[in-house]
């Protein structure tokens, strides 16, 4: 199920628009705000933003440029100024595309399934990830520190992958247990520990390395050594 994010201050266009891509079986959150937004951002793995320019505080632009230094997610503006220049600007700072309001809700769910399209088409399937001397190869689901071949099950690749894609971010246990494990796992998230032992016995202990660190009380991280 793809993750919509809704940043808009205006809470009936927020509601209205989260129902009606509920209603298409889209999986939506809203804030309110850019530093809510943001945070949301950074929290959760979301597939798309649709994010509104004039918002109270940081406005959308402003949202959208610190957006852009640890994410790239696609993003939709929503724009009540149908100007030439905040088209530009936006464009430029890295938006995909931008839709002015007031738009047909059937305008915006043909913009977002385009855009949406475009970023599974052009997702970089051959990316290797990388961080210091560990490869991670998701095509080819090989694992290598320096020249050596580690193996892995699939659940240790799924995370150590997700973890890598998501470097230089703490990923929550919940997040990692719902984006690894399945929404519907029933168990606790105490399993996530115990997988991230597995991974450190694998590929820390063995080469003496520190790859994965423990942010206490919240979850994991992987930082660019
Ligand atoms: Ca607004």
């Amino acid at each position: 199920m793809e993750r919509i994010l809704i940043i808009e201050d205006e809470e009936k266009i927020a509601r209205f628009v989260e129902l009606e891509l509920e209603f298409e079986g889209y999986q939506v959150e809203k804030a309110f705000d850019g530093r809510e937004g943001l945070a949301l951002a950074k929290a959760h793995p979301f597939d798309l933003i649709l994010l509104d320019i004039m918002l109270p505080g940081l406005n959308g632009l402003e949202v959208l440029r610190r957006l852009r230094q640890f994410s790239s997610v696609p993003v939709i503006l929503l724009t009540a100024r149908d100007t030439v220049v905040d088209k530009v600007t936006g464009l430029d700072s890295g938006a995909d595309d931008y839709i002015t309001k007031p738009f047909a809700i059937e305008e915006l769910l043909a913009r977002i399934r385009a855009v949406l399209r475009k970023t599974r088409n052009t997702a970089p399937a051959s990316a290797v990830l990388a961080t210091g001397s560990i490869r991670l190869d998701p095509v080819r689901r090989e694992c290598t520190v320096g020249k050596e071949p580690v193996e892995l099950t699939k659940r240790e690749f799924d995370l150590l992958q997700f973890l890598l894609e998501n470097k230089n971010i703490v990923l929550k246990r919940e997040v990692l247990l719902e984006r690894i494990w399945g929404y519907d796992f029933e168990g606790e998230t105490n399993v996530v520990d115990v997988y991230i032992r597995y991974l450190r016995a694998k590929l820390e202990k063995p080469f003496g390395l520190k790859l994965i660190h423990t942010v206490r009380g919240v979850g994991y991280i992987i930082k660019d050594e």
